[in-house]
Protein backbone atom coordinates (compact mmCIF):
# COMPACT_ATOMS: atom_id res chain seq x y z
CA UNK A 1 0.00 0.00 0.00
CA UNK A 2 1.35 3.50 -0.67
CA UNK A 3 -0.14 7.05 -1.03
CA UNK A 4 2.03 8.98 -3.58
CA UNK A 5 2.57 12.50 -3.27
CA UNK A 6 4.24 15.15 -5.96
CA UNK A 7 5.43 18.63 -4.55
CA UNK A 8 5.54 20.99 -7.55
CA UNK A 9 7.97 18.46 -9.26
CA UNK A 10 9.75 20.17 -12.66
CA UNK A 11 10.99 17.94 -15.08
CA UNK A 12 13.50 20.07 -17.56
CA UNK A 13 15.66 17.80 -20.11
CA UNK A 14 17.76 20.75 -20.98
CA UNK A 15 17.32 23.10 -23.78
CA UNK A 16 15.20 25.01 -20.95
CA UNK A 17 11.76 23.21 -22.60
CA UNK A 18 9.89 21.64 -19.24
CA UNK A 19 8.28 18.19 -20.14
CA UNK A 20 6.56 18.55 -16.39
CA UNK A 21 5.65 22.10 -15.20
CA UNK A 22 5.49 22.46 -11.70
CA UNK A 23 2.80 18.98 -10.79
CA UNK A 24 1.70 18.65 -7.43
CA UNK A 25 -0.64 16.02 -6.95
CA UNK A 26 -1.64 13.48 -4.50
CA UNK A 27 -2.47 9.86 -5.81
CA UNK A 28 -4.51 8.43 -3.21
CA UNK A 29 -3.36 4.82 -1.02
CA UNK A 30 -5.08 1.67 -2.77
CA UNK A 31 -6.17 3.72 -6.04
CA UNK A 32 -5.97 2.75 -9.46
CA UNK A 33 -5.07 5.92 -10.63
CA UNK A 34 -4.38 6.99 -14.31
CA UNK A 35 -2.36 9.47 -15.97
CA UNK A 36 -3.97 10.21 -19.29
CA UNK A 37 -3.51 12.92 -22.02
CA UNK A 38 -2.51 13.08 -25.50
CA UNK A 39 1.35 12.25 -26.57
CA UNK A 40 4.02 14.81 -25.16
CA UNK A 41 2.03 15.98 -22.36
CA UNK A 42 4.60 14.42 -19.86
CA UNK A 43 2.77 11.64 -18.38
CA UNK A 44 5.52 8.95 -18.82
CA UNK A 45 8.31 11.30 -17.55
CA UNK A 46 6.17 11.88 -14.36
CA UNK A 47 5.47 8.15 -14.07
CA UNK A 48 9.41 7.64 -14.49
CA UNK A 49 10.20 9.75 -11.95
CA UNK A 50 7.44 7.87 -9.52
CA UNK A 51 9.21 4.89 -10.32
CA UNK A 52 12.94 6.62 -9.82
CA UNK A 53 13.83 6.01 -13.54
CA UNK A 54 14.01 9.72 -13.86
CA UNK A 55 15.27 12.29 -11.87
CA UNK A 56 12.98 15.16 -11.40
CA UNK A 57 14.71 18.87 -11.89
CA UNK A 58 13.13 20.43 -8.53
CA UNK A 59 10.51 19.33 -6.36
CA UNK A 60 9.80 16.67 -4.31
CA UNK A 61 8.09 13.18 -4.45
CA UNK A 62 7.46 11.39 -1.20
CA UNK A 63 6.06 7.81 -1.18
CA UNK A 64 3.90 7.58 1.87
CA UNK A 65 5.51 9.56 4.18
CA UNK A 66 9.26 8.92 3.08
CA UNK A 67 10.26 11.51 1.33
CA UNK A 68 12.11 9.52 -2.40
CA UNK A 69 14.17 12.14 -3.96
CA UNK A 70 17.44 10.51 -3.82
CA UNK A 71 16.24 6.91 -3.23
CA UNK A 72 17.08 4.89 -6.17
CA UNK A 73 14.45 3.04 -7.91
CA UNK A 74 15.34 -0.34 -6.91
CA UNK A 75 15.29 0.47 -3.53
CA UNK A 76 11.53 2.18 -4.17
CA UNK A 77 9.50 -0.94 -3.70
CA UNK A 78 7.96 -0.40 -6.97
CA UNK A 79 7.16 -2.96 -9.79
CA UNK A 80 7.04 -2.11 -13.21
CA UNK A 81 4.96 -3.17 -16.33
CA UNK A 82 5.29 -1.82 -19.65
CA UNK A 83 4.34 -1.82 -23.33
CA UNK A 84 6.84 -4.12 -24.57
CA UNK A 85 6.50 -6.32 -21.31
CA UNK A 86 10.43 -6.50 -21.46
CA UNK A 87 10.53 -10.88 -21.02
CA UNK A 88 14.00 -12.92 -21.72
CA UNK A 89 13.20 -14.52 -24.28
CA UNK A 90 15.26 -17.78 -23.50
CA UNK A 91 13.96 -18.10 -20.45
CA UNK A 92 10.74 -19.95 -19.63
CA UNK A 93 7.58 -18.49 -18.40
CA UNK A 94 8.53 -19.65 -14.34
CA UNK A 95 11.86 -18.26 -15.02
CA UNK A 96 10.95 -15.33 -16.40
CA UNK A 97 8.85 -14.55 -12.72
CA UNK A 98 11.54 -16.09 -11.02
CA UNK A 99 14.40 -14.28 -12.14
CA UNK A 100 13.56 -10.93 -9.99
CA UNK A 101 13.05 -13.35 -6.84
CA UNK A 102 16.49 -14.63 -7.43
CA UNK A 103 18.24 -11.49 -7.82
CA UNK A 104 16.92 -10.78 -4.46
CA UNK A 105 18.20 -13.53 -3.45
CA UNK A 106 14.72 -15.34 -2.16
CA UNK A 107 15.00 -18.87 -0.79
CA UNK A 108 14.15 -21.84 -3.54
CA UNK A 109 11.18 -22.78 -1.15
CA UNK A 110 9.85 -19.41 -0.85
CA UNK A 111 9.99 -18.76 -4.20
CA UNK A 112 8.45 -21.79 -5.41
CA UNK A 113 5.55 -20.47 -2.92
CA UNK A 114 5.61 -16.90 -4.45
CA UNK A 115 5.07 -18.25 -8.09
CA UNK A 116 2.71 -20.54 -7.17
CA UNK A 117 0.57 -17.78 -5.33
CA UNK A 118 0.21 -15.85 -8.65
CA UNK A 119 0.46 -17.97 -11.63
CA UNK A 120 -3.68 -19.00 -10.56
CA UNK A 121 -4.37 -15.45 -10.70
CA UNK A 122 -3.29 -14.77 -14.06
CA UNK A 123 -4.24 -17.95 -15.60
CA UNK A 124 -0.67 -19.18 -16.66
CA UNK A 125 -0.30 -22.09 -14.69
CA UNK A 126 -0.73 -24.52 -17.61
CA UNK A 127 1.69 -22.22 -19.52
CA UNK A 128 4.95 -22.65 -16.98
CA UNK A 129 7.75 -24.52 -18.74
CA UNK A 130 6.94 -22.86 -22.24
CA UNK A 131 9.08 -19.67 -23.64
CA UNK A 132 7.31 -16.30 -24.35
CA UNK A 133 7.33 -16.73 -28.16
CA UNK A 134 4.88 -19.80 -27.63
CA UNK A 135 2.66 -17.20 -25.86
CA UNK A 136 0.36 -15.03 -27.20
CA UNK A 137 -0.04 -11.22 -26.39
CA UNK A 138 -2.72 -11.40 -23.35
CA UNK A 139 -0.19 -14.26 -21.85
CA UNK A 140 3.18 -11.98 -22.11
CA UNK A 141 1.46 -9.41 -20.74
CA UNK A 142 0.11 -11.77 -17.79
CA UNK A 143 3.62 -12.58 -17.52
CA UNK A 144 4.82 -9.03 -16.88
CA UNK A 145 2.08 -8.51 -14.46
CA UNK A 146 3.26 -12.06 -12.55
CA UNK A 147 6.35 -10.72 -12.55
CA UNK A 148 5.96 -7.20 -10.98
CA UNK A 149 2.91 -9.42 -8.96
CA UNK A 150 5.74 -11.97 -7.11
CA UNK A 151 7.59 -8.49 -5.83
CA UNK A 152 4.62 -7.97 -3.60
CA UNK A 153 5.45 -4.00 -4.33
CA UNK A 154 3.66 -1.33 -2.29
CA UNK A 155 3.31 0.10 -5.47
CA UNK A 156 2.53 -1.16 -9.44
CA UNK A 157 3.55 1.00 -12.02
CA UNK A 158 1.73 0.28 -15.50
CA UNK A 159 3.11 2.37 -18.85
CA UNK A 160 0.76 1.38 -21.71
CA UNK A 161 0.85 -1.94 -20.75
CA UNK A 162 -2.25 -3.10 -23.28
CA UNK A 163 -1.15 -0.78 -26.54
CA UNK A 164 0.52 -3.75 -28.36
CA UNK A 165 -2.48 -5.97 -27.94
CA UNK A 166 -5.66 -6.05 -30.24
CA UNK A 167 -9.08 -4.22 -29.66
CA UNK A 168 -10.97 -7.79 -27.95
CA UNK A 169 -7.96 -9.08 -26.39
CA UNK A 170 -7.37 -5.09 -24.80
CA UNK A 171 -10.99 -4.86 -23.62
CA UNK A 172 -10.39 -8.41 -21.68
CA UNK A 173 -7.24 -7.21 -20.18
CA UNK A 174 -8.94 -4.01 -19.19
CA UNK A 175 -11.45 -6.54 -16.78
CA UNK A 176 -8.52 -8.42 -15.57
CA UNK A 177 -6.38 -5.78 -14.48
CA UNK A 178 -9.54 -4.23 -12.79
CA UNK A 179 -9.85 -7.95 -10.48
CA UNK A 180 -6.49 -7.77 -10.44
CA UNK A 181 -6.28 -4.39 -8.44
CA UNK A 182 -9.32 -4.78 -6.34
CA UNK A 183 -7.91 -8.09 -5.27
CA UNK A 184 -4.56 -7.17 -4.40
CA UNK A 185 -5.28 -3.40 -3.05
CA UNK A 186 -2.12 -1.84 -3.58
CA UNK A 187 -1.69 1.32 -5.77
CA UNK A 188 -1.98 1.22 -9.51
CA UNK A 189 -0.39 3.91 -11.14
CA UNK A 190 -0.83 3.69 -14.90
CA UNK A 191 -0.33 5.70 -17.86
CA UNK A 192 -2.40 5.86 -20.66
CA UNK A 193 -3.73 8.27 -23.83
CA UNK A 194 -6.94 6.44 -24.32
CA UNK A 195 -9.27 7.75 -22.66
CA UNK A 196 -11.69 4.86 -22.71
CA UNK A 197 -9.07 2.71 -20.75
CA UNK A 198 -8.95 5.64 -18.31
CA UNK A 199 -12.72 6.05 -17.65
CA UNK A 200 -13.07 2.14 -17.48
CA UNK A 201 -10.42 1.59 -15.15
CA UNK A 202 -9.47 4.02 -12.96
CA UNK A 203 -10.52 4.75 -9.64
CA UNK A 204 -8.82 7.99 -9.95
CA UNK A 205 -7.96 10.24 -13.31
CA UNK A 206 -5.29 12.59 -13.63
CA UNK A 207 -5.77 14.43 -17.00
CA UNK A 208 -2.23 15.81 -17.97
CA UNK A 209 -1.35 18.79 -21.02
CA UNK A 210 1.66 20.32 -21.90
CA UNK A 211 3.42 19.46 -18.32
CA UNK A 212 1.01 20.05 -16.20
CA UNK A 213 -2.06 18.90 -14.55
CA UNK A 214 -5.89 19.70 -16.12
CA UNK A 215 -8.16 17.99 -13.68
CA UNK A 216 -8.10 15.48 -11.26
CA UNK A 217 -10.78 13.03 -10.29
CA UNK A 218 -12.96 10.11 -9.99
CA UNK A 219 -13.68 9.37 -13.53
CA UNK A 220 -17.34 10.32 -13.03
CA UNK A 221 -16.57 13.55 -11.42
CA UNK A 222 -14.17 14.66 -14.90
CA UNK A 223 -17.06 13.54 -17.19
CA UNK A 224 -19.75 15.34 -15.19
CA UNK A 225 -17.85 18.21 -14.02
CA UNK A 226 -15.06 18.95 -15.87
CA UNK A 227 -13.52 22.01 -14.98
CA UNK A 228 -12.04 23.24 -18.58
CA UNK A 229 -12.68 22.69 -22.01
CA UNK A 230 -9.43 20.27 -22.35
CA UNK A 231 -11.07 17.65 -20.08
CA UNK A 232 -14.42 18.68 -21.10
CA UNK A 233 -13.08 17.53 -24.74
CA UNK A 234 -10.80 15.05 -23.85
CA UNK A 235 -13.02 12.42 -21.70
CA UNK A 236 -16.02 11.26 -23.71
CA UNK A 237 -16.71 9.78 -26.84
CA UNK A 238 -17.65 11.76 -29.14
CA UNK A 239 -15.92 14.77 -27.05
CA UNK A 240 -18.14 17.36 -25.73
CA UNK A 241 -19.33 20.01 -28.36
CA UNK A 242 -17.45 23.16 -27.37
CA UNK A 243 -19.59 25.90 -29.25
CA UNK A 244 -17.87 29.53 -29.29
CA UNK A 245 -20.01 32.75 -28.11
CA UNK A 246 -20.38 33.74 -31.37
CA UNK A 247 -22.91 31.13 -32.69
CA UNK A 248 -24.14 29.99 -29.15
CA UNK A 249 -25.30 33.68 -29.27
CA UNK A 250 -27.79 33.27 -32.42
CA UNK A 251 -29.48 30.54 -30.31
CA UNK A 252 -28.72 31.96 -26.77
CA UNK A 253 -29.76 35.18 -27.50
CA UNK A 254 -28.92 37.03 -23.52
CA UNK A 255 -26.20 34.76 -22.17
CA UNK A 256 -24.26 36.62 -19.31
CA UNK A 257 -20.99 38.25 -21.10
CA UNK A 258 -18.44 36.41 -19.09
CA UNK A 259 -19.50 32.92 -21.15
CA UNK A 260 -16.70 32.69 -23.94
CA UNK A 261 -17.60 29.32 -24.57
CA UNK A 262 -20.77 26.81 -24.71
CA UNK A 263 -20.36 22.85 -24.25
CA UNK A 264 -22.64 20.26 -24.94
CA UNK A 265 -21.90 16.06 -24.90
CA UNK A 266 -23.32 14.57 -28.08
CA UNK A 267 -25.25 12.21 -25.85
CA UNK A 268 -27.23 14.73 -24.29
CA UNK A 269 -28.42 16.31 -27.07
CA UNK A 270 -32.15 14.55 -29.14
CA UNK A 271 -32.47 14.24 -32.51
CA UNK A 272 -35.55 13.71 -34.38
CA UNK A 273 -37.38 13.60 -37.81
CA UNK A 274 -40.40 15.65 -36.12
CA UNK A 275 -39.97 19.01 -33.61
CA UNK A 276 -40.20 17.54 -29.99
CA UNK A 277 -41.25 20.03 -28.59
CA UNK A 278 -39.70 19.16 -25.01
CA UNK A 279 -39.85 21.68 -21.66
CA UNK A 280 -36.53 23.48 -20.41
CA UNK A 281 -34.80 22.96 -24.49
CA UNK A 282 -33.68 24.66 -27.13
CA UNK A 283 -34.83 23.11 -30.61
CA UNK A 284 -33.01 23.47 -33.37
CA UNK A 285 -33.29 22.47 -37.23
CA UNK A 286 -30.47 20.74 -38.73
CA UNK A 287 -29.20 18.81 -41.78
CA UNK A 288 -26.99 15.57 -41.26
CA UNK A 289 -23.58 16.01 -42.91
CA UNK A 290 -22.82 11.93 -41.38
CA UNK A 291 -24.15 9.43 -39.95
CA UNK A 292 -22.61 6.28 -38.35
CA UNK A 293 -24.54 3.16 -37.52
CA UNK A 294 -22.57 0.83 -34.80
CA UNK A 295 -25.65 -1.05 -33.38
CA UNK A 296 -26.57 0.01 -30.08
CA UNK A 297 -26.30 3.80 -30.85
CA UNK A 298 -25.49 5.82 -33.98
CA UNK A 299 -23.41 9.03 -34.18
CA UNK A 300 -25.01 11.91 -36.46
CA UNK A 301 -22.64 14.92 -37.43
CA UNK A 302 -25.35 17.62 -37.72
CA UNK A 303 -25.23 21.03 -39.16
CA UNK A 304 -27.25 23.86 -37.36
CA UNK A 305 -27.32 27.09 -36.58
CA UNK A 306 -25.17 26.78 -33.54
CA UNK A 307 -22.46 25.09 -35.90
CA UNK A 308 -21.51 21.65 -36.68
CA UNK A 309 -22.13 19.26 -33.81
CA UNK A 310 -21.57 15.63 -32.96
CA UNK A 311 -24.76 14.01 -31.64
CA UNK A 312 -24.95 9.99 -29.75
CA UNK A 313 -28.54 8.53 -30.16
CA UNK A 314 -29.26 4.93 -28.75
CA UNK A 315 -32.43 4.82 -30.51
CA UNK A 316 -33.42 3.45 -34.22
CA UNK A 317 -31.53 5.32 -36.68
CA UNK A 318 -33.43 7.91 -38.06
CA UNK A 319 -34.85 7.52 -41.46
CA UNK A 320 -33.71 9.41 -44.46
CA UNK A 321 -35.78 13.29 -44.94
CA UNK A 322 -34.88 16.15 -45.51
CA UNK A 323 -34.76 18.10 -42.21
CA UNK A 324 -34.05 16.94 -38.77
CA UNK A 325 -34.58 18.62 -35.52
CA UNK A 326 -31.87 18.63 -32.37
CA UNK A 327 -33.44 19.95 -28.98
CA UNK A 328 -30.77 20.54 -25.83
CA UNK A 329 -31.76 20.32 -22.65
CA UNK A 330 -30.60 23.45 -21.12
CA UNK A 331 -29.45 21.92 -17.81
CA UNK A 332 -27.22 19.87 -20.08
CA UNK A 333 -25.20 23.22 -21.19
CA UNK A 334 -21.71 23.88 -20.01
CA UNK A 335 -20.27 27.31 -19.36
CA UNK A 336 -16.43 28.23 -20.09
CA UNK A 337 -14.71 31.70 -19.37
CA UNK A 338 -12.22 33.11 -21.73
CA UNK A 339 -9.81 31.00 -20.47
CA UNK A 340 -11.33 27.85 -21.41
CA UNK A 341 -12.04 27.43 -17.46
CA UNK A 342 -15.80 26.20 -16.42
CA UNK A 343 -18.29 29.19 -14.95
CA UNK A 344 -19.93 26.97 -12.03
CA UNK A 345 -22.22 29.49 -10.72
CA UNK A 346 -23.82 30.72 -14.15
CA UNK A 347 -27.43 29.09 -14.71
CA UNK A 348 -28.37 29.60 -18.24
CA UNK A 349 -32.05 31.57 -18.76
CA UNK A 350 -33.73 28.36 -19.03
CA UNK A 351 -37.37 28.85 -20.49
CA UNK A 352 -40.16 26.78 -19.19
CA UNK A 353 -41.71 26.38 -22.80
CA UNK A 354 -39.34 24.58 -25.55
CA UNK A 355 -37.64 27.67 -27.21
CA UNK A 356 -37.82 26.90 -31.04
CA UNK A 357 -35.06 28.28 -33.04
CA UNK A 358 -36.10 27.02 -36.59
CA UNK A 359 -35.25 28.49 -40.33
P1 LIG B 1 3.63 9.49 -25.15
O1 LIG B 1 2.20 9.14 -24.89
O2 LIG B 1 3.90 9.85 -26.57
O3 LIG B 1 4.61 8.50 -24.56
P2 LIG B 1 3.97 11.23 -22.83
O4 LIG B 1 2.81 12.04 -22.43
O5 LIG B 1 4.27 10.03 -22.03
O6 LIG B 1 3.90 10.89 -24.37
P3 LIG B 1 6.65 12.01 -22.23
O7 LIG B 1 7.25 10.78 -22.82
O8 LIG B 1 6.63 12.15 -20.77
O9 LIG B 1 5.19 12.23 -22.79
O10 LIG B 1 7.41 13.27 -22.87
C1 LIG B 1 7.13 14.61 -22.50
C2 LIG B 1 8.08 15.53 -23.25
O11 LIG B 1 9.41 15.32 -22.81
C3 LIG B 1 8.07 15.32 -24.74
O12 LIG B 1 8.16 16.57 -25.36
C4 LIG B 1 9.31 14.50 -24.99
O13 LIG B 1 9.83 14.75 -26.26
C5 LIG B 1 10.24 14.99 -23.90
N1 LIG B 1 11.16 13.91 -23.47
C6 LIG B 1 10.80 12.73 -22.90
N2 LIG B 1 11.88 12.00 -22.60
C7 LIG B 1 12.97 12.72 -23.01
C8 LIG B 1 14.39 12.52 -22.97
N3 LIG B 1 14.92 11.41 -22.45
N4 LIG B 1 15.16 13.49 -23.48
C9 LIG B 1 14.67 14.63 -23.98
N5 LIG B 1 13.33 14.90 -24.04
C10 LIG B 1 12.50 13.96 -23.56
Amino acid sequence: MAEIRLENVVKEFGGGEQAVKDISVTIKDGSFTILVGPSGCGKSTTLRMIAGLESQTSGNIWIDDKNVNNVPASKRDVAMVFQNYALYPTMTVRENIEFGLINRKVPKEERKKLIDEVVDIVDLRKHLDKKPDKLSGGQRQRVALARAMVKKPKLFILDEPLSNLDAKLRTQMRAELIQLHKRLGTTFVYVTHDQIEAMSMGTDIIIMDHGVVKQQGSPMEVYENPTNTFSASFIGTPPMNIIDRSNAVNVLQDINDTIQKVGIRPEHIHISTKPLNLAHCIELSATILSMETLGAETLYQVKTDMGVMNVRSFLTPLSNVEEYFISIPYEKLFAFDRNGDTIKAIVFDIKEEPVHVFN
